[in-house]
């Protein structure tokens, strides 16, 4: 392993935030932020925060953000383009109908299928996994078997549909691509608890409905 992952529970609707940290340069990433506690601050002290990576742009995922990037203004705020609307349209992060105040965040970087964010010699690959929203994706590590599903793959089942932008159709094609990834993955998701690509693969009611 290059690389290691804390894993915080935070903000309106208990979104993970995972911290990713390349071992040999402390470079890290933080993987969504619901909220920016003390605590968090606290566990990125002493790293060399270089991104903030969103894996889409609902609330529950970015609300901390803001306070993140005062705290590491050289960090990169990246998401993927078709999401990134709903850093400053609150309809569509759906803080409007949650009845949360979201200020609003400007991305340095717009990502797109098949980018690469490196921290040191960790790297991550983006796919774009749309289904959840139109701009989710999630972030691969092939070296280290990491792969950060955002709200499109969860332990034994898979991110909702019916919010704007999402498909049902676009999340089970995801869901296929994830499935057919070579190997298995350690899998961090966007809610509740880490799993194994290949425990869904067996397991996932989602991901077992699809044609071989
Ligand atoms: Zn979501
Ligand atoms: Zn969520």
């Amino acid at each position: 392993m290059t690389a290691t992952v804390e894993r915080m529970v935070l903000g309106p609707v208990q979104a993970n935030t995972y911290i990713l940290t390349d071992s040999e340069t402390n470079q890290a990433a933080v993987i969504d932020a619901g909220d920016c506690p003390k605590a968090l601050l606290d566990a990125l002290r002493g790293k060399d925060v270089r991104y903030i990576l969103l894996t889409h742009g609902h609330y529950d995922h970015i609300l901390g953000v803001p306070a993140l990037k005062a705290a590491f203004p050289n960090s990169q705020i990246c998401i993927h383009a078709l999401d990134a609307d709903c850093l400053h349209d609150t309809a569509k992060s759906l803080a409007a109908a949650a009845g949360e105040q979201e200020r609003p965040i400007i991305p340095d970087r717009l990502l797109h299928e098949g980018d690469e964010i490196a921290l040191g010699k960790t790297r991550l690959t983006v796919l774009h996994t749309p289904g959840h929203t139109e701009g989710g994706v999630c972030y691969v590590d092939y070296e280290n078997r990491l792969l950060f599903s955002g709200d499109t793959l969860f332990c034994l089942t898979a991110g909702r549909t019916d919010f704007p932008g999402g498909s049902y159709e676009e999340l089970l094609a995801s869901l296929l691509r994830l499935r057919a990834l070579d190997g298995d993955f350690t899998v961090y998701p966007g809610h509740n608890r880490s799993t194994t690509l290949d425990a869904e693969r067996r397991r996932n009611r989602y991901m077992r409905r699809l044609g071989v």
